[in-house]
């Protein structure tokens, strides 16, 4: 449900390649058929990380397409999904609770032992992120009773209706949620809606690591967000890197982006900072409702009174010593997009992505570190201009609130283009 139709292994293992990510998780491992078809074709390589063989072949996979021939790495899988714990709290008379997380296991045995058990709490051949009627703190307690080396992640934790932070049906702290099981949360992953400064703020978090997953319901988003772990090519050597925080960086979208970034109304054309909002008691200028609260205004609410700052170097945002740094970009079709005032799903995005993703390797290359040269070879200055504005941060912010997504784009593209 809700994915791309030609979203298979293939698929991701080809835009893996494309995009330059190494890792990607394999997803949905508890819905039946997709279950089948990755003891098809996901060989463990004995590292508890899995690659990709041929259809009725046992070949090694070799990914074909635009990025193939320069690619420097062998793209693996993680067994991973993501599930959407449904329940009221305190049980039957409480407060409803809709909260998603990310599980990850070692090996396909723990796979169908996790199946067995997650079997009674709801459908699982009706979506491949199977909504399960039981508690986060239940669900944790069966996850780690059928091996502790699984890892659970809460995803997009401030979502107002999905996030273990959400405001509508999420909590306060992690520990109110998992209870006993709190510990064993290393980290959260932000979603699109914030970046760690963000999230640097929160108490509880100090010792969690802050991850980034791409969150791809299609192959054109596998790696719009990601994290570049320190860590040894293994299951285990994951889980101790998320365990430890051991991140060389994360990438993330410009949070502004999101829509529900700030407060507002929509309809009344009212769009408020989480300062502004309070100082109109919280309510409309123009209707007198209560506001539609963005991620902003939740994030300072369970954020300690001191905000962390950051400065960007040679297109890196640091924070706290204690704290990883992280880059902010802009999809790369969307910027040759705007560049060239044409629609992202056209042939000439397509092709133009294409030759940066030949020329540079891949397309987090192009937008991260490749000379500008090679990309005003390829893509024109144009889309060279583009990309370094986006990788200095010299962007044009317009942000998203009550539903309306914001709009990010480089001070270089000349209006007329981009009204195209
Ligand atoms: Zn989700
Ligand atoms: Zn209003």
């Amino acid at each position: 449900m809700a994915t791309s139709r030609a979203l298979d292994l293939d698929t991701l293992a080809a835009a893996a390649v494309r995009k330059g990510v190494r890792l990607l998780s394999a997803a949905d491992f508890t819905h039946p058929e997709w279950r089948r078809e990755l003891g098809d074709r996901l060989i463990d390589d004995g590292s508890g990380l899995f690659r990709l063989v041929p259809e009725s072949r046992g070949e090694s996979h070799e990914p074909t397409g635009p990025g193939a021939g320069t690619a420097r790495f062998a793209t693996r899988f993680v067994l991973g999904t993501e599930l959407s714990c449904v329940w009221r709290d305190p049980p039957i008379t409480g407060r409803g609770r809709r909260v998603h997380l990310l599980l990850f296991a070692p090996d396909i045995k723990t796979v169908d032992a996790l199946i067995a058990r997650f079997d009674p709490f709801g459908a699982l051949g009706s979506d491949g992120r199977p909504l399960l009627k039981v508690s986060v703190r239940d669900l944790a307690d069966i996850v780690f009773d059928v091996d502790e080396r699984c890892e659970i992640i809460p995803a997009h934790v401030w979502t107002p209706w999905f996030g273990v932070y959400g405001s509508k049906s999420g909590f306060d702290s992690l520990e109110e949620a998992f209870r006993d099981h709190a510990d064993r949360i290393h980290a959260i992953e932000t979603g699109l809606s914030s970046d760690p400064a963000m999230n640097w703020g929160v108490p509880e978090l100090a010792n969690r690591a802050i991850v980034s997953f791409s969150d791809a319901h299609s192959a054109a988003n596998v790696g719009r967000e990601a994290t570049v772990f320190e860590m040894e090519p293994t299951y285990d050597g994951l889980v101790a890197a998320v365990a430890t925080e051991s991140i060389a960086e994360t990438i993330e979208f410009f949070p502004e982006q999101g829509k529900y970034h700030l407060d507002g109304h929509r309809a009344c054309g009212v769009r408020l900072t989480p300062a502004e909002s309070a100082a109109n008691g919280r309510r409309c200028p123009v209707c007198n409702r209560p506001l539609t609260f963005g991620v902003l205004n939740r994030i300072e609410f369970l954020s300690s009174a001191t905000q962390s700052w950051s400065t960007t170097d040679g297109g890196l945002v640091r924070g706290p010593a204690s704290r990883p740094p992280y880059r902010r970009l802009v999809p790369l079709r969307d910027l040759v997009s705007a560049c060239l005032g044409v629609g992202v799903g056209t042939k000439t995005v397509a092709r133009v992505v294409a030759d940066l993703v030949e020329r540079c390797g891949s397309e987090l290359d192009a937008l991260i570190d490749s000379p500008v040269e090679a990309i005003e070879e390829v893509a024109g200055d144009a889309v060279a201009a583009a990309i370094l504005a986006v990788r200095y941060g010299e962007v044009k912010i317009d942000p998203g609130y009550d539903g309306l997504y914001g709009k990010v784009a480089p001070l270089t593209i000349p209006s007329a283009k981009t009204a195209k």
